[in-house]
C-alpha cells in the first residue's frame, strides 16, 4: 500500500483542485492503472486567513493551520502537504509542532530550479512569499539567488491573486501584465521564474513564455505523489 496523502488546502480552493488532479493523473499515466495513492483534503475557510493576513496575525493562522494538520492526521494521512506557498512563512514552526510529516514546498522548488542549472531567479506571488525571508533563505540553501518585482508590480499581482484568481476568474489583461512583469525580472538578471502563488499556473503556462517557469503547484503535488509511492 502506498502512504495516504494529506493535502491542507483552500489556501486557495482554486488550487487545491489542481493538487488533487495532479496526483491522480500523473499516477494513472505512469502507471496505466486506478490504484493511485489516497488522499486526504482538508480545506480550511479562506475570508479568516485573508483577514489575519491584512494585519499580519500569523500566530492565529499557525493555529488554524495547527487544526487542519490535526484534522488529516486524524483521518489517517501519512503525511500532508500544506497547499499555499505563503503559509509556508509558518512550515518550519508547524513543523516543529511534529503533528504529521510535512513536504516542503519551498525544497520541493529549489530542487527543481536547480535541477535546471538556474542560478539566479525571479519570484511572483504574495506579498509574503516575495519579501519574507522564508522563501529567500530556503532557496539559497540550493545555491539559488532571488529576484522580485518593484514595489508596483508587486501590488499588481497580489491584486490579480486575490482579487482574481483566488475566485477562478481569468483575464487575458492580467495575464499580459504578468508577462511584462516576468519580462523585467528576466532584464534584472532572472533566468527563469518561480509562479510562486500557487494561483498563478491557472493564469500563466510555460507555454505563454519563452522564460522558463516553475510552476509551484505541480512541482508540490509531484513531490507529494513521489513521496507517497517511495517511501
Ligand atoms: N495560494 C497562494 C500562495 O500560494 C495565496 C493564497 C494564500 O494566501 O494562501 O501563496
Amino acid at each position: 500500500m502506498y502512504k495516504r496523502i494529506g493535502i491542507l488546502g483552500g489556501l486557495t480552493p482554486e488550487s487545491t483542485v489542481p493538487y488533487y488532479i495532479h496526483i491522480i493523473h500523473r499516477y494513472e499515466e505512469m502507471f496505466h492503472n486506478q490504484a493511485y495513492p489516497e488522499v486526504v483534503v482538508f480545506s480550511v475557510s479562506f475570508q479568516r486567513f485573508e483577514d489575519w493576513m491584512a494585519v499580519e496575525d500569523w500566530e492565529s493562522m499557525e493555529l488554524e493551520l495547527t487544526k487542519g494538520l490535526h484534522a488529516l492526521h486524524d483521518a489517517g494521512a501519512d503525511f500532508a502537504v500544506i497547499a499555499t506557498n505563503t503559509m509556508h512563512n509558518l512550515y518550519e514552526k508547524l513543523d516543529r509542532r511534529n503533528i504529521i510529516p510535512l513536504l516542503s514546498l519551498v525544497d520541493a522548488t529549489g530542487v527543481e530550479v536547480k535541477k535546471a542549472g538556474i542560478k539566479r531567479v525571479g519570484l511572483i506571488g504574495t506579498k509574503f512569499a516575495m519579501n519574507k525571508p522564508y522563501y529567500r533563505e530556503g532557496l539559497a540553501k540550493y545555491g539559488i539567488k532571488v529576484v522580485v518585482p518593484d514595489e508596483e508590480d508587486q501590488q499588481e499581482v497580489g491584486r490579480v491573486i486575490f482579487e482574481e484568481l483566488a475566485y477562478g476568474i481569468i483575464k487575458d489583461e492580467s495575464r499580459k501584465n504578468y508577462l511584462a512583469i516576468m519580462d523585467r525580472l528576466k532584464a534584472n538578471g532572472a533566468q527563469g521564474v518561480i509562479l510562486g502563488c500557487t494561483e498563478i499556473p491557472l493564469l500563466i503556462k510555460q507555454i505563454d513564455t519563452k522564460i522558463p517557469v516553475f510552476d509551484t503547484t505541480t512541482i508540490h503535488a509531484e513531490a507529494a505523489l513521489q513521496f507517497a509511492l517511495n517511501s
